[in-house]
């Protein structure tokens, strides 16, 4: 029987795992942790349940087409979100709700932004020229080398390529007349973990995504339950996962590995060997490689770092939905400066998600789950978090005071991982939240490939390899190390 080990058991690792055990492999899975899912993670404290990561699921026929892949249909129910999310402006008592009915939006902006659901149907019809020209084309295939790769660009028409010069904010400004219109839709950028002034203009397809094609999803008894589903089907097909077991090396390899090496000195192998640890640091870290050398691989961009803070509420929020935006004010100012600096914020702009407003499991009766993510400069930038309870005070008393509610006087119970944390369990580069950035020269070919260059044996899934970051693209990503797996080991 061919078999396989998974380093980590992240989206990436757990989906190649069905994957692979499905076309007849015997797969382990060998994780860091103490529990499985990575970055899609549950905290479990004082009869609260937090979603450690991840919020929202976008583009969800990625996942059906996982379940479908192994003949079955997927078990994850999932709830469409409508309004998608609120914002609340600073200085503003009414916070705007983001519709993707483009005549209650208007409406919702009628005050600031005249004709907005033309002017946002142009916007998306563009953004959907893209998505569509370049998603089977580039975001779906393999590539075996640049040539390859710039073949195949050069078969997306050619009216996109201005997109590749011009940043998201200058694509929503040509478009937009209000600087709180500009705003919401250049918020995307930040699920790319970066800021619009430095994202180019292509990912405005994301806000196509988000208002048009498929919409954000939230899962039915919080976003774990992916997690548990996968974890219940490895389970029947004979997948083994073994925790609190982190590779640290390769024992005897020659041209292949033959020997991978964990924290206690023991050896694990097998015919293939999948990495979702991250597919630079891994190469860097693991496998000594010089281009993946700790100063190259600083030199590279990653994405921002997430603060996260994890409070169980005594009483309702009423002010708050399922997903909330708060921002500051000179939006540019904040995101040019902040995310290079030693300093925490002052005035932080801050995500919120209260996963007790439609699941009433996630907090005992009459109490509010709440998380908060800031997002924040790595470690390259700051390394030192001992301020972090008082950035967490920081957030927390601006919230109280934007929502109308005492949060400080209430709190049950609070959690607070810094990106020291987030490095330090998962293994995230530097603490990076989203893992290699997505500028141009670091995708496609040009980012880390699920192929390695020396080790015949050796495959990369996840966020920083292709096609990129978030739940729907790591499992694309499955999808695409599964077909380079089957095509290159057909005989074993
Ligand atoms: C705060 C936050 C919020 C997010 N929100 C969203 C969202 O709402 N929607 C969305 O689509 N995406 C979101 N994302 C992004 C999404 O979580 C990631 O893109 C995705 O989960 C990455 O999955 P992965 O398979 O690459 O691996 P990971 O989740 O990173 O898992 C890798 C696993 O490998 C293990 N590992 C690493 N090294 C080793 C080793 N040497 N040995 C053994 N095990 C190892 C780690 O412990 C980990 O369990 C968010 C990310 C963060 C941090």
């Amino acid at each position: 029987m061919k078999t396989a080990i998974i380093i980590g058991s992240g989206l990436g690792g757990l989906s190649t795992a069905l994957r692979l055990a499905h076309k007849g492999y015997k797969v382990t899975v060998l994780e860091k942790h103490s529990r499985a899912g990575g970055r899609l993670n549950l905290i479990e404290q004082d009869g609260f349940r937090f979603d450690m990561g991840p919020s929202f699921m976008s583009m969800t026929y990625e996942l059906d087409e996982l379940f479908n892949s192994i003949g079955i249909l997927n078990p994850v129910e999932l709830e469409e979100l409508d309004p998608l999310y609120q914002v609340f402006f600073e200085g503003q008592e009414k916070p705007r709700l983001i519709y993707k009915d483009l005549q209650k939006l208007e409406k919702e902006f009628g005050d600031i932004e005249p004709d907005l659901a033309a002017k946002t149907d142009v916007y998306l019809k563009r953004a959907a020229q893209f998505f569509h020209d370049t998603e089977d084309k580039v975001v779906k295939s393999n590539f075996n080398n640049k040539l390859e790769y710039i073949l195949k660009l050069s078969r997306v028409p050619l009216k996109h390529l201005p997109y590749l010069f011009r940043t998201m904010w200058s694509e929503v400004d040509k478009t937009f007349k209000s600087e709180e219109v500009k705003i919401i839709f250049s918020l995307v950028a930040f699920f790319l973990g970066a800021t619009p002034f430095k994202t180019p203009a292509i990912y405005s397809l994301l806000n196509y995504t988000e208002m048009r094609h498929n919409g954000y999803w939230r899962v039915k008894g919080g976003m774990y339950r992916m997690v548990e589903e996968i974890l219940k089907i490895l389970n029947s097909m004979g997948v083994e996962i073994i925790y609190n077991t982190e590779i640290v090396g390769l024992g005897n390899y020659n041209g292949k590995i033959n020997e991978l090496v964990d924290q206690n000195g023991n050896k694990w192998s097998a015919d293939i060997i999948v990495s979702n640890s991250d597919a630079a640091s891994f190469r860097g870290k693991i496998l000594g490689r010089k281009n993946y050398s700790e100063k190259k691989l600083d030199k590279m961009h990653w994405t921002l770092a997430p603060f996260t803070i994890y409070l169980g509420v005594k009483g309702k929020i009423d002010k708050l939905m399922h997903h909330n935006y708060f921002l500051g004010s000179n939006f540019k100012g904040y995101a040019d400066t902040i995310f290079t600096s030693s300093i925490s914020p002052q005035k932080p702009y801050y995500y919120v998600n209260s996963l007790s407003k439609s699941d009433k499991t996630s907090a005992p009766e009459g109490c509010e789950n709440i998380f908060i993510l800031c997002p924040v400069p790595d470690l390259r930038y700051k390394n030192d978090w001992s301020d972090k309870d008082e950035l967490a005070d920081n957030i927390i008393n601006d919230l109280s005071e934007r929502v109308g509610f005492n949060i400080p006087e209430n709190i049950l119970t609070k959690k607070i991982l810094t990106p020291v944390d987030w490095a330090e369990t998962l293994n995230l580069y530097r603490g990076s939240g989203l893992g290699l950035a997505h500028d141009i020269d670091q995708v496609g070919a040009f980012r880390p490939s699920n192929k390695d260059e020396e080790l015949s044996n050796l495959y990369y899934v996840g966020a920083s390899t292709t096609p990129g970051t978030g739940l729907p693209m790591v499992i694309i990503s499955s999808k695409l190390v599964t077909e380079r797996i089957e095509k290159d080991h057909e005989s074993i």
